[in-house]
This record gives structure tokens, C-alpha cells and sequence, in this order.
């Protein structure tokens, strides 16, 4: 069975807790309450491959508590800062070699405390209304006084593809990756879209291929910031390509056995594969399986 990067998270997310007064306070008060470690948006790794964490006492005078879950009844508590500003959009090239020595389940952890704490961070203001909003729901909300309206917290679904033909595989290449890589097409979801559509829209828009039966495979969080990807493949009726250059640098079809010696880093692979982390990596894993 294939583990997708950033699920299999072990904590309890406590949800009859959220709108519970008391529960709450209880739980920043409990002794065995923990704050999630995290330095400039990026967790700490102890040597053992856990999340590193330490005392609420930690956080600022300002900062509210984002109640993460419950680890064996212990409460788990992330700190927004108001002061801290949003995530960057650039990420630190160490992120993920620190993650890739975490336990299983440990990365689902961190990536829903970086995409609540900084979806709070750009969602001070209603966007009803314009007044601020305050934090509700043990921070899995916020809602605008004067208006009334309640803001929940984005996921963006993104369709992240392969199309098949003929036992060969669609690859795509963005200018901005690493020399050599391929990886799935992939793209936002949009407004009254379905999934099977947004896979047949992506792939004709970017490589001018059409796509008839589409089928599910897995998802993932990816918490830069937001979004849900959902893995697909979808089945060609051609292999003739139609590059968007303004989307994709390049784009080509290949076998199992090339796909296979991508995902091992074999030297004499005819490209390089995306890194483990990315769902799209598990979504060729499944492929050559
Ligand atoms: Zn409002």
C-alpha cells in the first residue's frame, strides 16, 4: 500500500473539544500540554525522528493556541503569533531532508500546524465585510464579529495526473525544477469542476492530449500553503503532443521500465524522478506496480 508524504498523522483532532470552553482551558492548563516546536515555519527533528515540543510557556504573550489534537488524551497545541506574518513562499532547500527523517505520521502533523497557523496569519481580516476577525474553534475557525459571517480554514484541491497510452506514461517539466526531473502534470481545481474534468481539462490544456476514462489513485495535504492534491491517471486516445510552453517546458510519454529506473535513481534513467515526499512520486510508484 502506498503512504503518501504529510498523512498518516497520529493525533487525535479532538473536535467535540473545539467549541468547549472549558475543555480548552482545561487543556492549555493541563500539565502534560505540549507547543509545537517550530523555527521560522519549519519543525524541529529530534534524534529519535520526532516533532520536537515544549511548554506553552514558550509561546509570546500575544500568541493564541491552535489545538492540533490529542496525543493518547495529552493535548498538542500549535502558537499563532500575530506578530509572525505568513509563511514565506519560498521554501528552505533543508525542509525536506528534515523531514525525510521523521517517523511515519509525525510530518501529518507539522503540515496541518503550518497551513492553519498560516492560513490565520492571511486571514486577519473578514473578506465579507473588512473588519478583523477573531479566532474561534480552538483555531479550526475565525468569524467576523460585526457581520456575523465565519471563515473556515482553505484546502485547495489541485489534480495532480498521469495520462496512459499504450503501456507509456505522460511526464511534464517545469523550467524551475531541478535539471533532469519529470514529474505528473498537474493543476488547481476549478469552480464547478469535477475531478475527472479537471484531469481531462489539465492535460489537454497542457500537452493537447485527450483523456477519457479518468481514475483515482490517492491524495495528500501539501501544506505550501493549502492544498489537496488528488492523484489521478487518466487514459489517452492519442499520444500526439501539444506543448503549452507557457505551462511546460517539455513533455514526453514513457514506459514502465523508464519510470521504474527513475524511482530507483538509476544513473542511466532517462530522467529524474520527483522527490519522495511528493504525491507524485507515489502516484508512479503505483504505476510501475
Ligand atoms: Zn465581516
Amino acid at each position: 500500500m502506498i503512504i503518501p508524504g504529510f498523512t498518516g498523522g497520529l493525533l487525535d483532532r479532538a473536535d467535540h473539544m473545539r467549541n468547549d470552553a472549558d475543555a480548552m482551558a482545561a487543556a492549555i492548563g493541563n500539565w502534560q500540554a505540549r507547543l509545537l516546536k517550530l523555527h521560522a515555519w519549519e519543525p524541529e527533528v529530534t534524534d529519535e525522528g520526532r516533532l520536537g515540543w515544549t511548554m506553552l510557556t514558550e509561546a509570546s504573550e500575544e500568541a493564541e493556541f491552535v489545538l492540533l489534537g490529542l496525543d493518547g488524551g495529552r493535548p498538542r497545541f500549535a502558537a499563532f503569533e500575530p506578530a509572525a506574518g505568513p509563511a514565506p513562499g519560498f521554501r528552505s532547500p533543508d525542509l525536506f531532508g528534515m523531514l525525510d527523517r521523521l517517523q511515519e505520521g509525525e510530518a501529518a502533523t507539522f503540515a496541518a500546524a503550518r497551513s492553519v497557523l498560516d492560513w490565520h496569519a492571511r486571514h486577519r481580516f473578514c473578506a465579507n465585510c473588512g473588519a478583523p476577525t477573531a479566532m474561534i474553534r480552538a483555531g479550526w475557525a475565525r468569524r467576523c464579529e460585526p457581520c456575523g459571517t465565519e471563515h473556515f480554514p482553505r484546502v485547495d484541491p489541485v489534480v495532480i495526473m498521469i495520462a496512459e497510452h499504450d503501456g507509456r506514461a505522460l511526464l511534464g517539466r517545469q523550467p524551475s525544477w531541478p535539471a533532469g526531473r519529470y514529474s505528473a502534470l498537474a493543476g488547481f481545481v476549478e469552480p464547478g469542476e469535477s475531478i475527472e474534468e479537471a484531469v481531462r481539462r489539465e492535460i489537454a490544456e497542457e500537452a493537447g492530449v485527450r483523456v477519457g476514462a479518468v481514475r483515482y489513485v490517492a491524495s495528500q495535504p501539501w501544506p505550501f500553503p493549502s492544498q489537496l492534491m488528488i492523484a489521478c491517471i487518466g487514459v489517452a486516445e492519442g499520444d500526439a503532443l501539444t506543448v503549452d510552453t507557457s505551462e511546460l517546458e517539455t513533455a514526453g510519454w514513457f514506459t514502465r521500465d523508464e519510470v521504474r529506473a527513475a524511482l530507483a535513481g538509476d544513473a542511466d534513467a532517462p530522467f529524474g524522478a520527483p522527490p519522495r515526499y511528493a504525491i507524485a512520486h507515489s502516484l508512479l510508484s503505483e504505476w510501475v506496480a
